[in-house]
């Protein structure tokens, strides 16, 4: 037996850290939305019980280190499953980019050995366990918008943005999320109007996200890596309705919602860095 999942990467509209916890996680709150650059999960039944993971990118593991394995072990020492599987990972999402990768992939693969296995776990029993594994894949496991609390695994459900373009570029570096909350100074931090996103969101306003754009963690990644900032700049002088660093960083993405304008965003960025991206926001979670 053979199935897939589209394992989609998520942009952060906005993410505010709140304090550090005493049990070394940041406290913050996020509101995140899935788009239109997935990676493709093929998932194929293994009798013999034993777990393989493959993909064709030389930046992911192998092995148990890949998140993707670590979803399917979790569920199978869980639910004491005999059968075992062997995962694809068609990679088309950039990796260490604050883009979710990993995350959405090991939440696609909850999903699909829930199916492979004949589980019948609901959707939060899937978003439980994968709080086990990394604090953005239960949001990874429902997709669509969400508001995120905790250490991001706590979500409610948002209404799906207007549609727009979203152009993401990626710089050549990648960046440790580590490294940007060790560099994370709160006091004097700029912290994004959490509330003010939500209420734009369940007005449908495209406008007022714009506004309302904003991240902790940008200005930390714009001082280790300065072409963040100038990738910002281009974008900016380009003609895009907001701007924004996405997660750690360093992909920074665009908000238009005029074809022509995220045209030339896309082409004025294409000259100055390799990966980048036209594609639609998606909002919406995709099994309602
Ligand atoms: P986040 O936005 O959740 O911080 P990210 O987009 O910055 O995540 P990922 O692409 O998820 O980062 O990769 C982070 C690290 O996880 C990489 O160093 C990579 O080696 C490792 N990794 C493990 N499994 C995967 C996977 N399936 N896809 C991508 N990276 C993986």
């Amino acid at each position: 037996m053979q199935l897939f999942e589209k394992a989609p990467a998520k942009i952060n509209l906005s993410l505010d850290v709140l304090y550090k916890r005493e049990d070394g996680f940041h406290e913050v709150e996020m509101v995140m939305t899935t788009v239109d650059l997935a990676d493709r999960i093929e998932l194929n039944l293994l009798e013999d019980g034993s777990i393989r993971v493959e993909s064709e990118s030389r930046f992911v593991p192998n092995d148990e280190r890949n998140l993707a394995y670590r979803a399917a072990k979790l569920i199978k020492d869980r639910y004491e499953v005999e059968e075992g599987v062997r995962i694809f990972i068609e990679k088309n999402i950039p990796v260490a980019a604050g883009l979710a990768g990993g995350s959405s992939d090991a939440a696609a693969v909850l999903r699909g050995v829930n199916r492979l296995w004949g589980l019948n776990l609901s959707t939060d029993q899937l978003a439980e366990l994968g709080a086990e594994i990394g604090s953005d894949v239960s949001f990874c496991v429902y997709g669509g918008t969400g508001h995120a609390t905790g250490r991001g695994e706590k979500i409610k459900a948002l209404p799906a943005p207007p549609p727009c373009w979203v152009v993401l570029a990626k710089p050549p570096v990648g960046v440790s999320t580590q490294t940007v909350y060790q560099n994370l100074n709160l006091e004097g931090a700029l912290h994004p109007d959490t509330q003010g996103m939500i209420a734009a969101i369940q007005r449908f306003d495209f406008d007022g996200i714009c506004d309302h754009v904003g991240n902790t963690l940008e200005g930390v990644t714009l001082k280790l890596h300065e072409e963040v900032g100038q990738i910002k700049d281009l974008m900016h002088h380009a003609g895009a309705d907001a701007v924004l660093m996405s997660g750690s960083g360093p992909t920074v993405f665009s908000l238009v919602d005029q074809d022509a304008r995220a045209q030339r965003i896309y082409n004025s960025l294409k000259g100055f860095c390799h990966e980048v991206y036209m594609v639609r926001m998606l909002g919406y979670r995709e099994d309602t």
